[in-house]
């Protein structure tokens, strides 16, 4: 099928949740995608932050080829050796204990809070006074499940699907003072990414996280860091909670989790793994043979090349050259990020849309989120020369407008 007749079905046969670019992928080769007429496009947002191998990589094709013959899928009923395979190497980076797996973020993130509301009720039965509120921060994005919405901070995700979960309040981003306000032991959790993504690229500060992090332990609330987009390697450390030295007692992960198979996982201490019995949770397909293989395989290839050493200097040179381009052009208001994880931000909503769209011309994948903040979300594998193209892109794309 071409381009049209797959835009015409469906614009017939789908819901419309996305407004979809006209372009239409056919394979992906390292760091590019390509199109239908052969075009080559610079993917430097990895799907969404998805694709950190990038395109075609050998071990990924391979692991999945050879886990396919083996075994796709058995239940959550038996073993197979995939899910400890993995869990131990999560554990042994994340410092934390024990894992649960699930297929999504979402659904990572809605362990994370059913976990938290167990544990609470837990201590709760064993005498100690917390209560079963999360408080959440204002410009965070958690996922799509009514956990998950009624825990995500912008109206529009959230309000049409009202009444959503009660007891949830929102803080102020990196308002210690408001921190200090709405906290009680009334609270059961505090939900922080680290580095908001969906909310533009906004690293908490050290102060709010420590903040976050004394008050939680002082009442035996948890400290509970999502992840899903800044966490495996991203920010140029495994968990972007340890570029703070901050310890989470939950954390979420997902997007490059399985390099494009869908997998989430939900990681907890020892402490709050008491929480949850056989029965209390489950899911049909997560933890499944071929995606913990390919996510075993995604996280030895992260490892075995040094990508994490990779991803900080490719990074810091991509950060430093957005901060040279911002001082060209006034237009760009703000350069902030972690390794490859990194955002613009533009003076106009406007402009924004523009310079997305511009860029899509010059075949180079970006995209805008909260508005204004052109986010940077590329594969692991980008080299300086890549880097060098999107700028120069980006610098004709500015002067122009
Ligand atoms: N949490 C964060 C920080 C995210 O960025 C996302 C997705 O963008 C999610 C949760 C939801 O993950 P998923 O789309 O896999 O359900």
């Amino acid at each position: 099928m071409k381009l049209e007749t797959i835009r015409a079905a469906e614009a017939r046969l789908l819901l419309s949740t996305y407004e979809r670019n006209p372009l239409l992928f056919e394979r992906g080769e390292g760091v590019y995608l390509i199109d239908e007429n052969g075009d080559r496009y610079l993917d430097l947002l990895s799907g969404i932050g998805v694709n950190a191998l990038g395109y075609g990589n050998p071990v990924i094709e391979e692991t999945i080829a050879r886990q396919s013959k083996r075994l796709i899928h058995t239940s959550n009923l038996f073993f197979h050796e995939g899910q400890a395979e993995l869990a131990l190497r999560l554990t042994e980076r994340s410092g934390l204990d024990r894992v649960f797996f699930a297929n999504t973020g979402t659904e990572a993130w809605e362990a994370a809070l059913k976990i938290s509301r167990a544990y609470a009720g837990l201590l709760r039965s064993e005498g100690r006074n917390i209560g079963t509120k999360f408080l959440a921060l204002e410009q965070s994005f958690h996922g799509r499940t009514f956990g998950a919405v009624s825990t995500t901070h912008k109206a529009k995700y959230r309000e049409p699907f009202g009444p959503v979960v009660p007891g949830v309040e929102f803080v102020r981003f990196n308002d210690i003072d408001d921190l200090n306000a709405k906290f009680s032991n009334e609270v059961c959790a505090m939900l922080i990414e680290p580095i908001q993504g969906e909310g533009g690229i906004r690293p908490v500060t050290q102060e709010f996280f420590a903040a976050a992090r004394e008050l939680t332990r002082s009442t035996g609330a948890l400290l509970v860091a999502d992840e899903i987009q800044a966490g495996l390697g991203r920010t140029g450390k495994w968990f972007s909670y340890q570029h703070y030295g901050i310890q989470p007692d939950v954390t979420t992960l997902a997007k490059p989790l399985a390099g494009g198979i869908p997998l989430g996982a939900m990681l907890c201490t020892e402490e709050v793994a008491r929480a949850i019995h056989a029965g209390m949770h489950g899911t049909t397909f997560g933890g499944g043979p071929l995606a913990c293989a390919v996510a075993i395989a995604v996280i030895d290839t992260i490892e075995r090349e040094g990508l994490l050493n990779h991803v900080t200097e490719v990074g810091d040179y991509f950060q430093d050259r957005l901060k040279a381009l911002a001082t060209r052009h006034d237009s760009i208001v703000d350069v902030r990020g972690k390794g490859l994880m990194l955002a613009a931000e533009v003076n106009s909503a406007d402009l924004g849309k523009l310079i997305v769209k511009e860029m899509l011309r010059r075949r180079i994948i970006i995209n805008c989120t909260s508005d204004t903040a052109l986010r940077f979300l590329p594969p692991y594998i980008l080299q300086k020369e890549h880097v060098d193209t999107a700028i120069a892109a980006l610098d004709e794309i500015l002067a122009e407008h």
